[in-house]
């Protein structure tokens, strides 16, 4: 993601405004929708059900129909991503937008012709229904940008971020493959042994945004001094997002050259292994994952890696059922929920292979995706869309 700021005219930006109002309503309608589900119910509307929905709702509400209709689906698709991750455990539930705070939309389908440069600093991207908007070039536009998003933040300024999907690498044709498993102590630990982490902030950065943050407690409300400690904190918080998605292109490149086959957990699968609460299947898993301070954020890592992987090596990733892939020996195939003797360390009581937790569910994805690693229950269950509820039938007994 690259971000630019948008320069609308006054009329332009009431037309970016409408397209605001028009996602936010299609999405504080999903949020609507699933507040009534309760467990044991039919499951509330997944995304196809209510792209049907939108459809007869374009059909009846003039204003509506007048909006883009990729606004409104992109609404629809960011709501069911925001499930899926609520029931990977990565993020909290998806709740209601109010105006004027994290406004914005996306737009697919973008084609090449629909940003170009006007200037040595001035571009300008095609809006549909809104038409050409400029914004300042600060920096070269990735190339084959697939969609793009425009948000508004709370002071009104505009912005335009544009998603590229990246060139494909070359396997380097060794038949090698490797398991990659999220782990919480480390960012991952491969199947070779290595664990790999996401640099943060330094200690001196580290102890200012907690000085910042102190400051920022005892501000008052609405003053400038809070203004500029926000400010600072934000300057902070985004250097470390940047350090992240530098990691994160570097390692997905590196896994992608290095590697013919990259396995890796499917999080789609909605097994609520992850979950809060934790299953009978995986007690220490949530526990782990809790013990992580920014918890969340290390799973969206997690996510964007996985997609950048996607890209930068299509065909060559195997995604493999998460279950037992923590509490089965990767030397002997024993599933023990007691292997685990700790957050960092697995001992098998069967065969005694001992060693880093994350290495052994990584080593189990590595084998589970080459198809040696027999699943207790007799292989993989089938994912589902990723939009929908937990059925019960996928719920780990
Ligand atoms: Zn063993």
């Amino acid at each position: 993601m690259s971000r630019y700021r948008l320069q609308p005219t006054p009329a332009q930006e009431q037309a970016l405004l409408e397209h605001c109002g028009h996602a936010r309503f299609v999405w504080n309608l999903a949020v609507e929708q699933h507040q009534h589900w309760k467990p044991g119910r039919k499951s509330a509307p997944g995304f196809a059900e209510q792209c049907r929905q939108l459809t007869e709702a374009r059909a009846e509400f003039d204003w509506l129909r007048a909006g883009s209709i990729i606004v409104q689906q992109q609404a629809l698709k960011d709501f069911a991503q925001a499930m899926a991750n609520f029931f990977n455990g990565t993020h909290r539930r998806p709740t209601w937008r109010k105006a004027g705070r994290g406004e914005g939309f996306r737009i697919v389908a973008v084609k090449p012709a629909d940003v170009r440069r006007l200037s040595r600093n001035v571009g300008e991207v095609k809006v549909p229904k809104v038409g050409w908007v400029r914004f300042r070039w600060s920096r070269a536009v990735p190339e084959g940008v697939k969609s793009y998003r425009i948000t508004r933040d709370r002071a009104g300024r505009w912005h335009v971020a544009f998603a590229a999907a990246p060139a494909p690498i070359g396997a380097p044709g060794t038949g090698e493959s490797v398991g990659v498993d999220r782990g919480v102590a480390v960012s991952a630990a491969l199947s070779t042994g290595e664990l790999l982490s996401v640099p943060g902030l330094r200690e001196t950065e580290a102890v200012r945004l907690a000085r910042l943050q102190r400051k920022l407690a005892r501000a008052q409300r609405g003053s400038n001094r809070r203004a500029k400690v926000k400010a600072a904190i934000a300057k902070l918080k985004a250097r470390e997002a940047d350090r992240r998605k530098d990691w994160i292109e570097k390692t997905s490149t590196r896994l992608a050259s290095q590697f013919d086959v990259i396995a890796v957990e499917d999080l789609n699968i909605p097994a609520m292994t992850r979950s809060a609460k934790g299953t009978m299947d995986a007690p220490g898993r949530s526990v782990r994952a809790k013990a992580g301070l920014n918890r969340g954020i290390l799973a969206a890592g997690w996510g964007r890696l996985v997609e950048r992987l996607e890209h930068k090596a299509p065909g060559r990733i195997v995604k493999i059922n998460p279950r037992f892939t923590s509490q089965r020996c990767s030397a002997c195939g024993t599933v023990d929920r007691q292997a685990r003797e700790s957050q960092m360390r697995f001992r098998c009581r069967s065969c005694g292979y001992a060693g880093n937790a994350d290495v052994n569910a990584a080593r189990n994805i590595r084998m589970a995706a080459a198809g040696h690693a027999v699943d207790a229950r007799g292989g993989d269950r089938v994912a589902g869309p990723v939009n929908r509820e937990p059925q019960p039938v996928l719920l780990p007994a």
